[in-house]
């Protein structure tokens, strides 16, 4: 749709950001614009409607666009939390980062079998991801499907989810 297409154009292109040598995707612009925000947004739900009962959102920018999902789709949101941000997280999964390691902790609020959509605004090397999938199966939740606004490609970070249901708006 020209929309999407138009919100594909609003997503900048950040070089040596955080580190020298990366490429960032910054959402901002597109956020920041009416049109494009909606079109991304349903277009993050489009393939899954009506399959899932809750929208899991990675904590930060994921948020962002999992609240607006939750909201079009008329369901309730889970945020997904970095380490040491829940006052009572039920589950954490660690994973491994180009240096160190982080942990993706969540709230077990729900109802076992719950179905959980999952969405982030950028796929990398797909760490994020696979850790939030354990820590959904881990709390008794099954995981309807992932959903991304930006995949860069050749990271191999769709192997990593692996997740046949993976879809995401625009790639790199
Ligand atoms: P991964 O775990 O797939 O390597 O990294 C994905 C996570 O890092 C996502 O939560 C995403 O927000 C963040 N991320 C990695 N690269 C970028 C980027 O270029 N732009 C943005 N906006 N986020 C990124």
């Amino acid at each position: 749709s020209p929309e999407l297409a138009r919100a594909e154009a609003l997503i900048r292109e950040i070089a040596n950001y955080p580190s020298p040598g990366i490429l960032f995707r910054d959402i901002t612009p597109l956020l920041g614009d009416a049109g494009a925000l909606r079109a991304t947004v349903d277009a993050l739900i489009e393939p899954f409607n009506g399959s899932f009962d809750v929208v899991a959102g990675l904590e930060a920018r994921g948020f962002l666009l999992a609240s607006a999902a939750a909201y079009a789709s008329g369901t309730g949101l889970m945020p997904i939390r970095k380490a040491g941000k829940l006052p009572r997280p039920a589950a954490s999964v660690g994973y491994k980062l180009e240096y160190g390691t982080a942990e993706v902790e969540a709230h077990d609020d729900f109802a076992p079998g719950t179905r959980v959509l999952l969405i982030d605004d950028v796929l990398a090397t797909g760490g994020t991801l696979a850790a939030a999938h354990e820590l959904v199966e881990r709390l008794g939740y099954v995981a309807a499907g992932t959903s991304v606004l930006f995949e860069i490609d050749g990271l191999g970070g769709r192997e990593t989810v692996a997740d046949a249901s993976l879809h995401t708006v625009f790639r790199s």
